[in-house]
């Protein structure tokens, strides 16, 4: 398989367990370490409920976060498996229009809210 980030070519390790299953894979080991997920929590107080931030990523990079859906949707299924409200975004900015807009959606659905991002912009 070609690695869609780096473009190089790569294989995915078989056994007598996996042979004859297909298993398909667009991102390399070598940039899976070079860009690692990192589960960032943080939480924010709005002025009744409270927002919760999830980021997979600690910075924003240039890369295409699609190729990470696989993480993207485990982390997705145990928030949705629990009963949480999410919110998707691709990268987070904070501006305060965002914090109102929060403040709104909160109040609106009268609990607190998950945001879940690939990355959350400086
Ligand atoms: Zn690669």
């Amino acid at each position: 398989m070609k690695c869609k980030i780096c473009n190089e070519r790569f294989f995915i390790k078989r056994s007598i367990l996996n042979l004859f299953k297909e298993e398909k894979a667009y991102i390399c080991p070598a940039c899976y370490k070079k860009y690692p997920i990192t589960i960032n929590y943080e939480t924010i107080q709005l002025d009744i409920y409270k927002a919760m931030i999830i980021s997979l990523f600690k910075t924003k990079s240039r890369i295409d976060y699609n190729y990470f859906f696989k993480e993207y949707s485990k982390v997705f299924l145990s928030l949705y498996n629990n009963g949480v409200k999410v919110i998707f975004l691709d990268d987070l900015k904070y501006t305060y229009d965002f914090y109102e807009y929060l403040d709104c959606i909160s109040k609106i659905e009268k609990s607190d809210i998950v945001i879940l991002c690939f990355s959350i912009k400086d």
